[in-house]
């Protein structure tokens, strides 16, 4: 055929390899997420308010570890061994659910299972950590520096991470949540053998697709790299420490949040310290700062969607549609729908506009992002104001919020994604990445913290608190979203001019 040139619309067959490693993964992350808090509570028999923290624990580390796998990659292993040791943890953290799963039930009388419970996560919060760093950023090293296309490769990419959540979520939701608590286990199952194979493409492809434009292979290990095998040694340390602070966090020694600060100073001393950083640089830099803040308050909303959410849908909303009666947790495949729909409707969007000189400046777009998630929670507030004991709401409620959702998403997500990017100089660029995985990080902590404070319409204890304000409806719980929301969208509306 025709020699590709720079500003061709096709893109490298890397690309679709690393969609296609991306995509199973992300099928068994978030197929097994989307399951996970009503495995916890229908099986492993925890109240909504632990399984909720537990949660929002395990998510938060997955965003952290980034920071330990992209530091080992870039000295040591590089991307390629780091994506398939990761890949390969992951898929025995899955398996080791399904054990887990396979023998439940309360502590009590359960206690193997449970050690299995946090066993499983620790070794797939270990495998996410080298897995998830390198396959983002290897999508930009199969372009040269000055590619137009790069931008384009990331929207296919991110279809590719939601495609691979609607599969899973689909098939996760269809046979694990049935009602049977026994079948949980079938969704960790068919997870684990999604990342397996997800490891698999990738291992048979790497080597034949994996190059640049010029033909050089990429994310080789590094030349002078010695110590990979001091790296494996290292393996069990660093799970042994995942899981000591996933067990102390949710034993009630607030062990997370702490570390998140700790790294949030470390790394911001590493970086402003540096002299030779110039004045524009510091000012780049601030932004990153300043928006990564802006961006906690989004995920931590939007990250309910497989906690108080789905306990929303699993007891407060009908299901039933031409007298079929659908799984709770499959509802949260509606934002990888909209996401799969959207991101290139969005991309024309921004060019449209951008043709008029009329695209908005990423931090703007951002604001607008959070308005559209205040917007979803609006919405859902009126689906539930005055409800009465034993009514249930109607599920169109839910679908505009995932809809109004994940506009929100595609506005704010990929856009920092690339702000921090072009913002970063290129000493810090991977340090700055972290900032930005922190923020997902201290997030979803943030949304565990959060859907602890569901109003069970079941419990009779006192209602929940939020800075001394009592959440006693769902009303109330909806409404905290949305005010939060609104008042970040409205002050980075206001800062935006000056980011
Ligand atoms: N859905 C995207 C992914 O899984 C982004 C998630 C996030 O940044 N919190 O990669």
């Amino acid at each position: 055929g025709q020699p590709l040139s720079a500003d061709s619309t096709s893109h490298p067959r890397g690309l679709y390899l690393l969609f296609a490693t991306e995509m199973w993964e992300r099928f068994s992350y978030y197929g097994m997420r989307a399951v996970l808090v009503l495995f916890l509570t229908k099986a492993m028999m925890m109240d909504k308010a632990f399984a909720s923290k537990f949660y929002g624990g395990y998510t938060s580390l997955v965003y952290l570890t980034p920071l330990i796998g992209g530091f080992i990659s870039d000295r040591y292993w590089g991307n390629r061994r780091s994506i398939i040791t990761g890949g390969l943890l992951m898929a025995l953290g899955q398996f080791t659910l399904f054990f887990c799963a396979s023998n439940y039930g309360p502590v009590e009388s359960h206690a193997l299972s449970h050690w299995l419970l946090y066993l499983g996560l620790g070794v797939m919060i270990v495998g996410n950590g080298f897995f998830k760093p390198n396959i983002s950023s290897m999508v930009g090293t199969l372009y040269s520096a000055t590619d137009k296309r790069k931008d384009a490769a990331y929207t296919i990419f991110y279809m590719g991470i939601n495609l691979g959540s609607f599969i899973g979520n689909t098939i996760t939701s269809l046979i694990g949540d049935t009602g049977n608590p026994s079948d949980f286990r079938w969704a960790f199952l068919a997870c684990g053998i999604a990342m397996l194979l997800g490891t698999v493409v990738f291992n048979w492809g790497k080597d034949k697709y994996l190059h640049t434009p010029t033909g050089e292979q990429v994310g080789l290990t590094p030349v002078q790299s010695g110590g990979i095998m001091g790296v494996y040694a290292l393996l069990p340390v660093l799970l042994a420490l995942i899981l000591g602070i996933l067990w102390l966090d949710s034993a009630k020694f607030p062990t997370i949040a702490p570390l998140l600060g700790v790294a949030v100073l470390g790394i911001s001393y590493m970086i402003f310290s540096d002299k030779s950083l110039s004045g524009a640089d510091v000012k780049g830099i601030m932004v990153i700062f300043i928006v990564s803040f802006f961006v906690v308050f989004f995920w931590a909303a939007f990250e309910q969607a497989p906690a108080s959410l789905t306990f929303f849908a699993d007891e407060q909303m009908d299901r039933t549609i031409f007298g079929y009666t659908l799984p709770a947790s499959i509802f949260q495949n509606l934002n990888a729908i909209f996401v799969v729909i959207g991101a290139p409707l969005m991309a024309m969007v921004w060019t449209a506009l951008g043709r008029r000189g009329a695209e908005p400046p990423s931090p703007l777009k951002m604001s607008i992002g959070l308005a559209f998630l205040a917007a979803g929670y609006l919405v859902m507030c009126f689906g539930v104001n005055n409800l009465q004991p034993g009514v249930k709401v109607s599920m169109f409620f839910l679908v505009a919020l995932y809809f109004l959702h994940s506009v929100g998403e595609l506005c704010l997500s990929p856009i920092g994604l690339s702000l921090v990017n072009k913002l970063a100089p290129v000493k810090f660029a991977s340090l700055l990445m972290a900032v930005w995985f922190l923020a997902n990080a201290a997030a979803n902590y943030l949304a565990g913290y959060m859907s602890s404070l569901y109003p069970d319409p079941a419990s009779t204890g006192p209602a929940p608190q939020l800075l001394g304000f009592q959440i006693n409806n769902l009303y109330d719980f909806f409404m905290v979203f949305v005010v939060s929301a609104a008042a970040a969208a409205i002050i980075l509306f206001l800062l935006s001019g000056k980011l």
